[in-house]
Parts: structure tokens; C-alpha cells; sequence
């Protein structure tokens, strides 16, 4: 009932040479049939939406950024709006990434006003929770994630909760090689997807909740049959156009 989606994040990868040759060949080794069954998306950084989406312009797959700005415009030196993301081509943003949250300090009220600022651009935001290892441990996994989710989605109406897709990522799990199993993910998922019934039932059927951490190629279709992942967040394997399109043939 929900369509499968499989995302790239490239993070801080690739050149423009390395990008165009990945793109070419995940654009023409996706087939038709797995577009009918899964949509896909790239995001590569910010300087090269635009090239991306111009070579990806006559195909299904979508391009994303990997972060945003939560404000419209102004003194924001080194930001980029959700307008100028959609300007360049975007239909996707990742929000929230647990390497943002960690390295740059993002909190949830950061991620909020971003998700309302990608939302008001009519981007989808791929909105990331996640624990820790430590978080994990101490069996608080479920109530981390729980929180994240709903600070990031606090106010949100019926209509705007379908606009959104949940990824999650345990921080462990990010290109470690760890992968949660198949039966911790969908724990969290189905969790997650209790949270989501909590603010609108209706929307909660509808929207996806992407698993990340270590996805690849052999892995994929073990997680992907846990009845409530709806598909990819993909890391490292996004970077290897043989191993993205064998993900995106999994969902
Ligand atoms: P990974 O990254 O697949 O390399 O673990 C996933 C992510 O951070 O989105």
C-alpha cells in the first residue's frame, strides 16, 4: 500500500566527473518495472543539485539535499534556502541527519523549523531520529527516537504529516558495517509508527519510514520484507551505482 522509497545520501562525496558517470549508470540500470513498485532519490551536496537534476531531468529519480537552512532569506552567510533548493531542482531534503545533529549541533527545535520551511517550499523532508550506542544500552532506544520524532513534527496537521518521510538511523549503525537486524529495525519502526498513529492515523498508514545504517546490497532484502520499513536511507552504498541499483531492486 505504500510505495517503496529508496534515498542516496552521497554526503561529502564525489566530484563533478565521478558524480555524472554514478549518475548515468543508477539512471539506466534502474529499470521501469522497479520505478512502478519503488521510487528513488539522490542527494548529493549542495554545488552539484543542480548539474544533478539537470542529468536526471527526463527520469523518475528524484535529487535532494542533505540539509537546509529553516530560514526563507537574508544574512544567513553560507545557507541555502528550501526556495532555492526547489529553484535548483529539489523535490527532497534530509533533515536531521544524526551527523549533523553530532558534528554541527543541530537540536530538534533546529530540525522543526526546517521541516515547517520544507514543507511551506512543498519539499519532502526525510526526517532522521536515531540513538546512540550508549542510548541503546540503557534501553532507551525506543523513547529516544519517540521524542525526535515528535519535537521534529510537533504542529503538524494530517495533511502536512503525509508530506513527510521518517528515516531511522541508529547512530551505531552509520557506516560501521554494524547493521540493526532485520527484527531491532522493524521494533523501531513499528514504534515509530505508533508515535505517528498517536498524531493522525490517517497520515500514519500512509508515510514511509526508511531504515539507514549500513544498508548494502546482501542486507537489503531482509530488512526491506519488515512489514513496516518502507525502504532506504543509503549511505556508502549509494556511492557504488552496482550496489544502489541492487537496493532500489530490493525494496
Ligand atoms: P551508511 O550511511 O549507509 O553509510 O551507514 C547511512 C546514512 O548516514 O544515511
Amino acid at each position: 500500500m505504500r510505495k517503496a522509497l529508496v534515498i542516496g545520501n552521497w554526503k561529502m562525496n564525489g566530484l563533478q566527473a565521478r558524480n555524472a558517470e554514478l549518475v548515468a549508470a543508477v539512471a539506466s540500470g534502474v529499470a521501469d518495472e522497479t520505478f512502478a513498485r519503488v521510487d528513488v532519490g539522490v542527494c548529493p551536496p549542495f554545488i552539484y543539485l543542480q548539474a544533478v537534476a539537470q542529468q536526471l531531468d527526463d527520469t523518475a529519480i528524484a535529487v535532494g539535499a542533505q540539509n537546509m537552512s529553516q530560514h526563507a532569506s537574508g544574512a544567513y552567510t553560507g545557507e541555502v534556502s528550501a526556495e532555492m533548493l526547489v529553484d535548483a531542482g529539489c523535490r527532497l531534503v534530509i533533515l536531521g541527519h544524526s551527523e549533523r545533529r553530532s558534528l554541527f549541533a543541530e537540536t530538534d527545535a533546529d530540525v522543526a523549523g526546517k521541516v515547517n520551511a520544507a514543507l511551506a517550499a512543498q519539499l519532502t523532508p526525510v526526517v532522521c531520529v536515531g540513538e546512540t550506542l550508549q542510548q541503546r544500552e540503557a534501553g532507551d532506544a525506543e523513547s529516544v527516537v519517540s521524542e525526535q520524532l515528535l519535537q521534529a513534527l510537533a504542529g503538524l496537521g494530517a495533511e502536512a504529516l503525509e508530506q513527510v518521510v521518517v528515516a531511522y538511523e541508529p547512530v551505531w549503525a552509520i557506516g560501521t558495517g554494524l547493521t540493526a537486524s532485520p527484527e531491532q529495525a522493524q521494533e523501531i519502526h513499528r514504534a515509530l509508527r505508533k508515535v505517528l498513529n498517536g498524531l493522525s492515523a490517517e497520515a500514519a498508514d500512509k508515510m514511509r519510514i526508511l531504515y539507514g545504517g549500513s544498508v548494502n546490497a546482501a542486507n537489503a532484502d531482509a530488512l526491506f520484507a519488515q512489514p513496516d520499513i518502507d525502504g532506504g536511507l543509503i549511505g556508502g552504498a549509494s556511492l557504488k551505482a552496482e550496489d544502489f541499483i541492487a537496493i532500489c531492486r530490493a525494496a
